[in-house]
Order: C-alpha cells, then sequence, then structure tokens
C-alpha cells in the first residue's frame, strides 16, 4: 500500500526535508489565527524560542539508561490515560490531549497512514519504525505538562512584551507556540533528528489530496 499516489505531490512533499525545523515551525505559527499580522521574522524567533522551551522542558537527549519516555519531571501530575482508537483521518487528526479527563486520544488509522507515508517517502532514517506513535504521545503529554503547570513558563519563554506600564510588564500569548513546543519535547524526548513538525507537515498535505479525492469520486450532499 501507499499514501502517495502521485509522483508529482509525493517529489513535492520529499522537498520539505530541505526546509529547516525552525522554518517549520514558523510556518505553523503562521497558519494560526492571530499570527496573520506579525512578521516572518518575529515568527521565526517565537518559533526558536518555543522550540529551546520545549527542549528543555524534554529534559537532557536520551542516552545511556534514558527511556523513551523522557525524563520531563511529571511530579504532582500522573500521566494521563492512553485511549486509542480508529477515525482521525477524516480529520487529519493523530492524536489529542483532553485536559478534562485526563487523557490522550491516539488515532491509529491516521498513525499506520503516517508510518507509510514515512516509508513513501524515504524517510525512515528520519523516524525509524514506531515514532510516529511514540511521537504523539511525548507531543500530546508536553501539552499536558505545559497545561498542568508550565503555561506561564512558556510565555516567559517567549517574552513577547504587549505593553509595560512603569515596573509592570504584559507578556502576550502567541497562538501556536505550544504546538511548536510540543513537537520539540518529543524531538528531544525520543532522540529524533528531525522534528516530527516535518512529518506533520507532509501528512497534513497527503491526507488532504487524500480526503480531496474521496470526496470528488465520492460527492455527497452537505
Ligand atoms: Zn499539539
Amino acid at each position: 500500500m501507499t499514501v502517495v499516489d502521485v509522483v508529482a505531490e509525493a517529489a513535492a512533499l520529499r522537498a520539505l526535508e530541505d526546509v529547516d525545523d525552525a522554518e517549520l515551525g514558523a510556518r505553523l505559527l503562521r497558519g494560526v489565527p492571530t499570527n496573520e499580522s506579525r512578521s516572518d521574522e518575529e515568527l521565526l524567533r517565537h518559533a526558536t524560542r518555543a522550540t529551546a522551551f520545549g527542549a528543555e522542558l524534554a529534559g537532557p537527549a536520551p542516552g545511556g539508561s534514558a527511556s523513551s519516555a523522557g525524563s520531563a519531571s511529571s511530579a504532582g501530575s500522573p500521566s494521563p490515560e492512553i485511549v486509542e482508537h480508529e477515525g482521525g483521518l477524516e480529520a487529519a487528526l493523530l492524536a489529542q490531549y483532553d485536559a478534562r479527563h485526563h487523557r490522550i486520544d491516539l488515532f491509529t488509522d491516521t498513525i499506520a497512514f503516517c508510518e507509510q507515508l514515512v516509508d513513501d517517502l524515504g524517510w525512515r532514517h528520519l523516524f525509524p519504525v514506531g515514532t510516529v506513535r511514540a511521537a504523539a504521545v511525548e507531543h500530546e503529554r508536553a501539552h499536558h505538562l505545559v497545561t498542568a503547570d508550565r503555561s506561564r513558563d512558556l510565555r516567559a519563554a517567549l517574552d513577547h512584551e504587549v505593553f509595560r506600564l512603569g515596573r509592570f510588564r504584559r507578556l502576550a500569548y502567541i497562538a501556536g507556540a505550544d504546538e511548536v513546543a510540543a513537537h520539540a519535547f518529543a524531538t528531544r524526548s525520543l532522540g529524533l533528528t528531525r522534528s516530527p513538525l516535518l512529518l506533520t507537515a507532509a501528512a497534513t498535505a497527503a491526507i488532504r489530496t487524500r480526503n480531496d479525492a474521496r470526496s470528488a469520486s465520492n460527492p455527497k450532499e452537505n
């Protein structure tokens, strides 16, 4: 089975490998509402800081006895329950963290799609077998850690001042920064050479093509 049917599309997706992780992070921020008016330079700065924050949150790079679970402290906040099911591909959903129910949902059909995509694009050296699921868990775990008690720290790391009044500083929330940080967290905690941002960018495009093709061949009223 192959998930990329069109050779031209595969080439376009493969070309994403030449875009570095910082730029991919900036592109992610660019696509998030409220960031439209920010300059490329500003978005790159936010992406770089969010990446540093996420990597630091994950702790030192794995090696020696470090486990794939990473070394992030989760003291006081037990790891969320992991629930696996199908039904993510239509909405291009790989995983999501549900803070209210303290659980991580993993969409097995999207995970399988992404693993196949890694093979199709020749990216196995970047993302070893099983990386998609492991990275999804680490990514959502980062959301959990940030939501639980590190959101102020993320804001401080971005250090984007909205206004200053005497000694009073107000730091802005940069939409999407938590996403970039979560990808950096997964990169560090799994010891990957490239951020799952790369795979996410390719998968999002490939799934869109797949879903467009399906709705074209199988029109439904809406
Ligand atoms: Zn996320």
